[in-house]
């Protein structure tokens, strides 16, 4: 069993210099000589879509820079990657996510994860497609964001890994894995095949975001920077500093269990031993459906025709086609009248659309008692 270390700093703003204080801190206490030894290094962001960084969707290009210079003064080569959902352009995401600035004033390569070759793995039976990138560098560093999570509860860092995935095979793996538990048995897979990889993993919690994330929920200001060099520890953490409990987010156990970590042996600094951060809304992206597979079959059937919830296309619709292009199944439509529509019979609920709008115009349709009973 391991005793692994998280490191929190309260930060209030995107402040570069307390930022880099903060990072080169963490990285110069890594064990392995891994850095002084690899020459070249990636930093994986969460780079959902062309979001500009005050949505607080994805990673702030400040805390990159941070990250960026640290190894830029160790004369790395400095890679800056992922593979953006749906069918935006990812000069377009580059760009209004303020990574095209940073390559501007840095020596670095972005690198679009879609359209880089890559390697068919197997994780236990589970076979996965993962960027080549990750494999030609010697260091990763994997900068997620802090937000809640309409079909997985929590995202961080683990869940920042799916942006390995390339492009549209990131759909392909939600049309084969639509519930919950089959979806993060592949979350797990991809965990499983590259967590050596993986030399450390941070979570820019400066902002975040909470109710309906992690693309539609509210900008939240936690004050929160946290990193690990075990990305289940680091999971662990700051699930619980959300209010999440740990059967909440769905891969959270077996990750730890992996890694042999007991979750009460997680060193934190003295300061957040206990630390639970107030009033966030986690109600709303707490899991649902999954509660159905604890009631007897004879209840079930009863229950959905009462607990149920489905994606809808609001008013604020541009028609931008995003949602239709990137639902795995079909199941959205154009309608006569020039708006999309969500056929809830195809629907398999992966909230891609949700996350993937532009605009936020996908609202989730909830029962009276999914409304009254969020599990
Ligand atoms: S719902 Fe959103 S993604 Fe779909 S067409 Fe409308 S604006 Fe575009
Ligand atoms: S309509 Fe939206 S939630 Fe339903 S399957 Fe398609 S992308 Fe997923």
């Amino acid at each position: 069993m391991k005793n692994k270390t998280v490191q929190i700093r309260a930060i209030d703003t995107y402040d570069l210099a307390l930022i880099e204080d903060a990072v080169s801190s963490w990285f110069s206490r890594l064990k392995d000589n891994k850095i002084k030894r690899s020459k070249r290094v990636l930093i994986k962001p969460n780079l959902l879509g062309a979001y500009p960084p005050e949505r607080a969707v994805t990673t702030h290009p400040v805390v990159l820079e941070a990250i960026i210079r640290y190894f830029l003064a160790l004369n790395k080569e400095v890679w800056v990657g992922d593979s953006p959902g749906g069918s935006v352009s990812v000069h377009k995401v580059w760009e209004v996510c303020g990574l095209q600035d940073l390559a501007e004033r840095y020596p670095i390569r972005l690198v679009n994860l879609s359209t880089e070759r890559f390697k068919e793995l197997n994780y236990e039976g589970n076979a996965v497609k993962i960027s080549e990138a990750i494999f030609k560098c010697g260091i990763v560093i994997n900068v997620a964001k802090y937000k809640t999570h309409s079909l997985m509860a929590f995202t961080g860092a683990l869940k920042n890994l799916y942006g390995l995935v390339p492009g549209m095979v990131k759909s392909e793996y939600h049309r084969e894995n639509p519930d919950t538990f089959s979806f993060s048995a592949k979350l797990l897979a991809i965990y499983g095949l590259i967590r050596s990889k993986i030399t450390y993993s941070i979570i820019d919690g400066i902002t975040g975001m909470d109710g309906a994330g992690p693309s539609a929920g509210n900008t939240k200001h936690f004050g929160l920077l946290m990193g690990s060099d075990s990305i289940p520890a680091l999971d662990a953490v700051a699930s619980r500093m959300m209010g999440f409990k740990m059967k909440d987010v769905p891969y959270l156990w077996d990750a730890l269990h992996m890694e042999g970590i007991i979750p009460s042996k997680i060193r934190v600094p003295q300061s957040f031993l206990h630390h639970q951060i107030p009033g966030v809304d986690i109600r709303t992206a707490k899991l649902s459906k999954e509660s159905l597979k604890y009631l007897p079959k004879t209840l079930r059937y009863a229950f959905k025709k009462v607990y149920y919830y489905y994606p809808v296309v609001s008013e604020r619709c541009v028609r931008c086609g995003v949602c239709v292009k990137s639902c795995p199944v079909e199941a959205i439509f154009w309608q006569d009248s020039g708006y999309p529509k969500v056929d809830t019979h195809k629907c398999i609920k992966c909230m891609c659309c949700h996350e993937l709008c532009p605009t936020q115009a996908i609202d989730i349709h909830k029962s009276f008692v999914a409304k009254r009973f969020p599990v």
